[in-house]
C-alpha cells in the first residue's frame, strides 16, 4: 500500500469510529495534506466551520495559520494539517478521554506521514503527540528532539486572533520555526 492509499485508511476508520463521534458534532475532519509532508500542524478540535466542511483549519484561526505557512514558504506539497481530535466536541474542548482515544488514529497518520517536523499548537496538540502536558506559555518558539523526530510548540491560532500580544509572539514563533525547517 503507499503511503497514501494509509492515510485513506485511516480517514474511513475515523469516518466510521463511534467511539469518537460519542459526545461530538457533525461531520469528521481527518486532516489534510500531502502524504509525503515534512511538516505536521497540529491543532486541537475542529470547530464548527470545519466540522460543517470535513476540512480543518478553514474557519478564522486557519485563515491566519494558512496565511503564515504561506509567508515562510511552505508549498502544499510540504505540509499535512490535523488535529489530535477528529470531531467537534459537544463541550467545545476536548476531553482528556476524548484525546487519548483519538490517539489511536492520529499517531497512526504521524507514523504514516513520519514528518521531519511536528508543529503543535496549543496544550492538546502536545498532550496528543506526546502524552504529557507541555507549558506552551514557556515552550513555545523552542523545539525538541524527542523520538528521532522534531517537535516545535506554538501558541494555537485561536489564542493569537483572541489576544493581540499573542498574534505578534505566533508570527514571530513561525520566523523561529522557518529557522529549523530551512537547517533540516
Ligand atoms: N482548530 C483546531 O484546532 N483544529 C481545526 O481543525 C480547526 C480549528
Amino acid at each position: 500500500m503507499t503511503k497514501q492509499q494509509q492515510l485513506d485508511a485511516v480517514v474511513k476508520e475515523i469516518e466510521q469510529c463511534t467511539i469518537c463521534q460519542k459526545d461530538s458534532i457533525g461531520v469528521a475532519v481527518p486532516g489534510e495534506g500531502s502524504a509525503e509532508a515534512i511538516v505536521m500542524f497540529v491543532g486541537e478540535a475542529p470547530g464548527k466551520t470545519e466540522a460543517k466542511t470535513g476540512r480543518p483549519f478553514v474557519g478564522r484561526s486557519g485563515k491566519l495559520l494558512r496565511k503564515q505557512i504561506q509567508e515562510i514558504g511552505l508549498k502544499e506539497e510540504d505540509i499535512y494539517i490535523t488535529s489530535p481530535v477528529k470531531y467537534l466536541p459537544k463541550r467545545g474542548t476536548p476531553s482528556k478521554e476524548q484525546i487519548m482515544h483519538a490517539q489511536t488514529h492520529f499517531l497512526k497518520q504521524v507514523d504514516i506521514i513520519k514528518p521531519k517536523v511536528m508543529v503543535l499548537m496549543g496544550k492538546v496538540a502536545a498532550l496528543g503527540a506526546l502524552n504529557r502536558e507541555v507549558a506552551v506559555s514557556k515552550q513555545h518558539g523552542q523545539m525538541i528532539n524527542e523520538n528521532g523526530r522534531i517537535y516545535f510548540f506554538m501558541y494555537h491560532p485561536a489564542a493569537a486572533i483572541r489576544f493581540n500580544k499573542f498574534l505578534r509572539t505566533f508570527q514571530e514563533d513561525f520566523q523561529k520555526l522557518k529557522v529549523v525547517i530551512d537547517r533540516l
